[in-house]
């Protein structure tokens, strides 16, 4: 263990005078507690000395009990929810599952689009039409209160989907509000 001296100043404190502070590669005893700052730190507060960082871990320390006592500062690993394995997995199965959901919206959407005008229509393709309309609004109406988690979970999902997403949802939503207006105008029906 090295001691303050002369030729050797305290690594926290710059101490010379004598040889109260003492210290080894991976830790310091400074007894020099209130000079160059160390006497203002406070447990856990980092330092640099010699090129590494020491963190301040207890003020009772060395032979009598009054030392400031250093450790090497070892940063905590961050905290990184959307790296862990476990996460990303979940997160992938998630982007996956609503991926397969969007699609199956986009393909009703399609069938209920490609619907032709209601008036060149016989009763039972006005039936299917009417089927097919109701079931593609009502999975855009389900997806879209789950879409908004997606979109900021998942920008990449965003970016590719929410354009074509909102534009459906508006043209779906117009299109059963017409053949609703068609079946009360047209045919006197009570919706
Ligand atoms: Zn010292």
């Amino acid at each position: 263990m090295h001691r303050s001296g002369p030729k050797s100043p305290c690594p926290a404190c710059g101490r010379t005078k004598d040889t109260d502070c003492a210290w080894a590669h991976d830790i310091i005893f400074c007894h020099q507690g209130s000079t160059n700052g160390v006497g203002n730190l406070k447990i856990g507060d980092v330092i640099k000395a010699d090129g590494t960082e020491w963190a301040l871990t207890s003020r009772k320390g060395g032979f009598d009990g009054a030392a400031a006592v250093f450790r090497p500062h070892r940063p905590r690993p961050r905290f990184q929810a959307s790296t862990h394995p476990r996460e990303a997995v979940r997160k992938q199965a998630d982007v996956a599952a609503a991926r397969v959901a969007l699609s199956g919206f986009y393909d009703a959407f399609q069938r209920a689009w490609d619907v032709p005008d209601f008036h060149s229509l016989t009763p039972d393709q006005l039936r299917e039409a009417t089927t097919l309309i109701t079931a593609a609004h009502e999975r855009g109406v389900l997806l879209g209160g789950m879409v908004q988690q997606l979109w900021r979970e998942a920008p990449e999902m965003a970016e590719r989907h929410r354009d074509r997403f909102e534009g459906y949802r508006r043209s779906i939503q117009a299109q059963l509000n017409d053949l609703q207006h068609f079946r009360s105008y047209y045919l006197g029906e009570v919706i």
